[in-house]
């Protein structure tokens, strides 16, 4: 049975706001679960009422199996870290780590084993006598784990986590908290607005658009398969061209747009979609690439180079420039691309 059990969960705030719309969706036992959007989209209220920090409007949470409609926040079997990871300035790292405890009125061995052993799973086990004031923000953020893990609940929320820091150490931490993680065994859910973040972290990703999930899957998946225009876009980068769909009863659909003429798919779908395919699938050329191919022509409107690899724009007539990310081994064959230069862009059907 999932640890997290959401069921028609809506939350409308005094003032008319409505920021969580009829969401349902189950966490597994042990998983690294995110929910994903854009600011404003209701995550955090989402992760707020898991915590008891805020009440739903209506629907049904259930954490291990229990109603936590009349459960205290600090009676739920879970802990929050927040956004601003906010620490007692005149307490020394292990006085903050312990201070949960110590108010739980625990004996004092107790609070310094289990203090070292938070310090020691976050990578601050020579630090806790330090002064939050001579930490580095990362570290700052790791006292604040350490604070959230030594009360060993079954899920730990996390809002945002990793928005104070720079893009470096960022990233470093994503693959810590992942590791992290799998060390302690307890389930994740973090709230991100990162894309990156969230398909590099997460088992499992909710992507949420104005209080509403639109779709609930791996990362691979989501990647892969999005089920609708607003994931592909969030996701990602994904160059969509719109068109008409007419399906011809056996199985097949002739999807018909204006800068890619007709082509066939497999299904059966009827009246406006959209064609989508991602950068990386899309290659670029100067002479008209022969095969089974989806090829259009046209000028380059920019080149950004990126170390491993380039973004170049081609306009073929589409609504927005086509984007090809292309590797630098691929650019450096031959004399350069240029602005303003004619090329072909292709990418075979079955990646659109
Ligand atoms: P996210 O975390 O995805 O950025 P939030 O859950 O913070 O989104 O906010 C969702 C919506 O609810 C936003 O429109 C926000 O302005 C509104 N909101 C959040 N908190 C409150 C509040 N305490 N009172 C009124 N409106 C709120
Ligand atoms: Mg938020």
């Amino acid at each position: 049975d999932p640890i997290i059990r959401i069921e028609n969960i809506c939350k409308t705030y005094p003032g008319g706001v409505q920021a969580v719309n009829n969401v349902s969706l189950n966490v597994n036992r042990g998983e690294f679960f995110a929910l994903l959007g854009p600011s404003g989209c209701g995550k955090t209220t989402l992760l707020r009422m898991m915590a008891g920090f805020e009440i739903p409007t209506s629907g049904t949470l259930l954490i291990d199996g229990q109603n936590m409609a009349d459960v205290q926040p600090n009676k739920r079997p879970v802990n929050m870290v927040f956004q601003s990871y906010a620490v007692f300035p005149h307490m020394s790292v292990a006085q903050n780590v312990g201070y949960g405890l110590k108010i739980e009125g625990r004996p004092k061995k107790e609070i310094a084993e289990r203090v070292q052993e938070a310090l020691d799973l976050v990578k601050l086990g020579h630090l806790g006598g330090r002064m939050p004031d001579e930490l580095s923000g990362g570290q700052r953020q790791r006292v604040a784990l350490a604070r959230a893990l030594i009360k060993r609940p079954s899920v730990l929320l996390l809002d945002e986590p990793l928005s104070a820091l720079d893009a470096k150490l960022r990233e470093a931490m994503q693959i810590e908290l992942v590791r992290l993680q799998k060390t302690v065994g307890i389930t994740f859910v973090i709230v991100t607005h990162d894309q990156d973040e969230a398909l590099s972290m997460a088992n499992r990703i909710a992507v949420m658009e104005q209080g509403v999930v639109k779709q609930i899957a791996g990362p691979a998946e989501l990647y892969e398969s999005p089920n609708c225009r607003f994931v592909a876009d969030f996701i990602g980068k994904i160059n969509l061209f719109d068109g008409q769909a007419k399906a011809n009863g056996n199985g097949k659909t002739l999807v018909e747009t204006p800068v890619l003429g007709k082509v066939e798919f497999g299904g059966d779908a009827n009246g406006p979609v959209s064609l989508g395919v991602r950068p990386e699938k899309v290659r670029v050329s100067r002479e008209k690439p022969s095969g089974n191919l989806l090829a259009a022509q046209g000028p380059v409107t920019d080149i950004a180079y990126y170390g491993g690899y380039s973004k170049v724009f081609v306009d073929i007539g589409a609504k927005e420039p086509v984007l090809a990310d292309i590797t630098n081994a691929e650019r450096s064959m031959g004399p350069g691309f240029e602005n303003g230069e004619k090329l072909w862009v292709s990418w075979r059907a079955e990646d659109t």
